[in-house]
């Protein structure tokens, strides 16, 4: 059993501000401690029930947020950026079983402790089909492109509500209550660690099967909205891009890896404008 497990810090218990999920600040230095022990949490559960071959992968912000010496020896690790499939690069080079999403997060334009989709200042909302979709519905998607379900997702309550109907068959960790954006009620570390490691091993041995957020199916429709009507005139240079708003492009592809792929170079060009 070869698992891939996504690491993010937003949906980590214990965090709820900007500054625990930005280097630099003493805030994250505990906020990623906590990220690292949640993962381990998981990959402890997944090790008992089975999974042999563990892969996680490091998906914050830069991309280095887990400390190499305090992650399970049962866990293998990718850290760095940019990498061609963003937060679940790797699964283009191994035939892997399943896929975990840890310390996750809503949607840009959802209710949600430190609600985003990959970028808080490049895209105010990304939709596809007409579904709001974050980034927990996008790799999610992507996963299922290669014949990868979605086992367990954890986070806070309202990215509960999101995947409940997005992705239905998927096991849930809720870590955390919203308390607003930039606040919250957590669990106790070790009762969400707990809580983490049973779901963990729980989830791998139910048959969940592969599926894109709400069931979705090709050709998808990307409409992007920017946060500024600059970033839009910027988007728009990219062949294939159609703008449709001041503040809003499109684009029609006919898998999540084309979309994520442009969403992350979205992104990255973002950071050229003053
Ligand atoms: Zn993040």
């Amino acid at each position: 059993m070869k698992l891939l497990i996504i690491a993010d810090i937003e949906g980590v218990a214990g965090v709820c501000c900007r500054e625990q999920a930005v280097s630099g600040n003493a805030e994250y230095q505990m906020a990623r401690h906590l990220m690292t022990q949640e993962v381990n949490s998981v990959v402890e559960g997944a090790v008992k029930a089975g999974a042999g071959d563990i892969t996680v992968i490091d998906s914050h912000g830069p991309m280095i947020n887990l400390p190499m010496e305090n992650l399970s020896p049962q866990a293998k690790l990718v850290q760095g950026k940019p990498r061609m499939l963003g937060m679940i690069d790797g699964i283009q080079y191994d035939d892997y079983d399943a896929l975990m999403m840890i310390g996750a997060h809503s949607a840009a334009g959802e209710y949600g402790v430190l609600a985003h989709t990959i970028n808080s200042r490049a895209f105010l909302k990304v939709e596809v089909n007409g579904h709001i979709m974050g980034e927990v519905d996008l790799y999610g998607s992507l996963a299922a492109e290669f014949g990868v379900p979605m086992l367990m997702v954890s986070g806070d309550d309202h990215l509960e509500a999101h995947v409940s109907e997005a992705f239905p068959d998927s096991d849930y960790v809720q870590v955390k209550k919203a308390r607003g954006a930039y606040a919250a009620e957590s669990l106790s570390v070790s009762t969400a660690r707990e809580l983490l490691s049973a779901a963990a091993g729980r989830s791998l041995l139910k048959k969940c099967q592969p599926k894109t957020s709400f069931g979705l199916e090709p050709p998808y429709r990307l409409t992007v909205s920017s946060i500024s009507q600059a970033q839009s005139d910027l988007y728009a240079l990219v062949p294939g891009v159609e703008r449709i708003a001041p503040n809003q492009v499109s684009y029609e592809a006919d898998s999540f890896k084309a979309l994520v792929t442009l969403l992350n170079s979205l992104s990255a060009m973002s950071a050229s404008l003053p």
